[in-house]
C-alpha cells in the first residue's frame, strides 16, 4: 500500500512572522493525520518553520537546491544547508523552475543524484505544457522528463522519491485535469517507471497530482487508483484550504 502524501509548496510567499503563524496552526490542526505531509516554504523561512513544526508530523522540505556540495555558486543553496537548517525533502525540476529559469532534464538529474547522495528525499515533478497536450505529446514529455531525472538512479534510491505529475497549464491556474484525465496520465508515469526499473518498483512509487488541487476537488483526484497524493502551490497558503485537502476522503 501506497501511503498518500500531501505537500505543499510555498513559493516565494511569507515573511517569518507568517510563515511561523501559519506552520503552528497546521501543526495543531493536524496532529495524529496518517498520511504523509510535507510544507517546502521559501529557503529563508525553513529553519523557523522547522523550529516551530519540531516533534510534529509535518515534514519539511525545500523548493529548490545547488546541484553542488559548496563552492563558488553565487546565489545557491547546497543541500548540506538545507539539512542544517531542518530541511528533509527537496522539490526538483518544478515546471516553474524548468520553465522560466531554463532547468533541463540533465541539470535536475545532477540535483536528484546529489539530494539523494547527501540523504535528502526528493519530489520530481513532471509535466507537460498545453502545447504540448494539444499536440498529443503528454507521455512522450513525461517519458522524457523521468527518464531523463531519473537517469543512473538505482532502484535502491526510489523509496526516497516522490514523482509529482503537474501539468503545467493547471498550475495557479485554476484549471484542474479531470480525476480520469490525471488517473491516466498517473498511469502512463507508473507505466515508465516499469520500464525504466521494474513494475514491481513502479507499483511501490508515491505518484502526486499538482495543479490547482483544492478542498472542492481533492477527493474526486485522490479517489483515482493511481493518484497517491498532491503538491498543492496556492490551496496551501491558508490553513482553511490546506487542512481540508490534508484531511480528504477517499
Ligand atoms: C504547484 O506550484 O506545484 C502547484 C500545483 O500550484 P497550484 O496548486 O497553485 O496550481
Amino acid at each position: 500500500m501506497r501511503t498518500p502524501y500531501i505537500a505543499g509548496n510555498w513559493k516565494m510567499h511569507m515573511v517569518k512572522s507568517e510563515a511561523v503563524s501559519l506552520a503552528s496552526e497546521l501543526k495543531s490542526a493536524l496532529a495524529g493525520v496518517e498520511h504523509r505531509v510535507m510544507i517546502a516554504p521559501a529557503f529563508t523561512l525553513i529553519e523557523s518553520v522547522a523550529a516551530t513544526l519540531a516533534g510534529s508530523n509535518i515534514l519539511v522540505g525545500a523548493q529548490n537546491m545547488a546541484p553542488a556540495v559548496s563552492g563558488a555558486h553565487t546565489g545557491e543553496v547546497s543541500p548540506g544547508m538545507l539539512k542544517d537548517v531542518g530541511a528533509t525533502v527537496v522539490i526538483l525540476g518544478h515546471s516553474e523552475r524548468r520553465n522560466s529559469y531554463g532547468e533541463s532534464d540533465q541539470l535536475i538529474n545532477e540535483k536528484v543524484s546529489l539530494a539523494l547522495s547527501e540523504g535528502l528525499e526528493v519530489i520530481l515533478c513532471v509535466g507537460e505544457t498545453l502545447e504540448e497536450r494539444e499536440a498529443g505529446a503528454v507521455d512522450a514529455v513525461v517519458r522524457t522528463q523521468l527518464a531523463g531525472g531519473l537517469n543512473a538512479i538505482p532502484e535502491s534510491a526510489l523509496s526516497s522519491i516522490t514523482i509529482a505529475y503537474e501539468p503545467v497549464w493547471a498550475i495557479g491556474t485554476g484549471r484542474t485535469a479531470t480525476p480520469e484525465d490525471a488517473d491516466a496520465v498517473h498511469a502512463s508515469v507508473r507505466t515508465v517507471l516499469g520500464d525504466l526499473y521494474n513494475d514491481g518498483a513502479a507499483q511501490k512509487m508515491v505518484i502526486q497530482y499538482g495543479g490547482s488541487v483544492k478542498p472542492d476537488n481533492v477527493d474526486g483526484l485522490m479517489g483515482m487508483k493511481n493518484i497517491d497524493g498532491a503538491l498543492v502551490g496556492g490551496a496551501s497558503l491558508k490553513a482553511d484550504s490546506f487542512i481540508p485537502i490534508v484531511r480528504f476522503q477517499r
